[in-house]
């Protein structure tokens, strides 16, 4: 349970720069890693985006202090690495299906991850998963126009539920991994696809993978 968490009020109320000490003050979060797991794909990230900040979201005590630690070694290892600083990189401990505005401002991501999210295969568990209509009215507001939301699990029910309510919703509209490709994140795709450690974990059991992702879009559709 989570009842014990403390939530910041706002994110105005959160100290940036003590998570991320050394990039330009006033800089805030644009790629989320909710479930973050250990990190796999936040670590992948940092370098693809020096200039941007990620932090990734993970519940759990003790996998979350593993990733904090994990982004300290980095550091302290690639110091002096313009482009593989990992100081751009970070974790909360938190759960990202309560308060997430309170972690980040209206408009303010470019992308949003959920990457092998829990299953909870059974029916009267399935208001337990990460992707449901009231949450993604948070998400839609959190991204900003543009924003992209990517989904991937080698749950092939968990895809078709994700791709469903992010269909039925009208503030996202489907972008294709080609699409995504042309556009210039190929790179973020292939992350998604093989940095995680979930993601390892199915390769080498031959699973298969399910990507499913969306555009945050300014006008509803109708
Ligand atoms: N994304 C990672 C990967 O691909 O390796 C981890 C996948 S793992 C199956 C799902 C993770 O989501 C777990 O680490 C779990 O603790 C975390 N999680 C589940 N519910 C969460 C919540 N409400 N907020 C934050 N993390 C959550």
């Amino acid at each position: 349970s989570d009842h014990t968490l403390d939530y910041p009020k706002s994110p105005q109320h959160i100290d940036w720069q003590a998570h991320y000490p050394g990039v330009d003050p006033g800089k805030k979060p644009e790629y989320a890693d909710i479930g973050c797991g250990f990190g796999g794909l936040s670590i992948a990230l940092a370098p693809l985006f020096p200039d941007s900040l990620i932090l990734g979201m993970e519940i759990r005590v003790q996998v979350s202090q593993y990733v904090k630690d994990r982004i300290t070694a980095l550091r302290t290892a690639n110091t002096g690495d313009p482009k593989a600083h990992y100081q751009n990189v970070s974790i909360v401990r938190a759960n990202a299906m309560k308060f997430l505005p309170n972690y980040f401002e209206k408009a303010s991501l470019s992308a949003l991850f959920f990457l092998f999210p829990d299953p909870h295969f059974k029916v009267r568990k399935h208001k337990a998963r990460i992707i449901s209509p009231t949450l993604l009215a948070e998400y839609a507001f959190v991204l900003r126009p543009g924003g992209i939301v990517y989904t991937i699990t080698d749950v092939k029910d968990l895809h078709d539920w994700m791709r469903t309510h992010l269909e039925n919703f009208p503030l996202f509209e489907p972008v294709s991994e080609e699409e995504l490709r042309v556009e210039g994140k190929g790179e973020v795709v292939d992350a998604v696809y093989t940095s995680t450690e979930e993601g390892k974990k199915v390769e080498r059991n031959n699973g298969e993978k399910w990507l499913a992702c969306f555009r945050r879009i300014e006008v509803p559709r109708v």
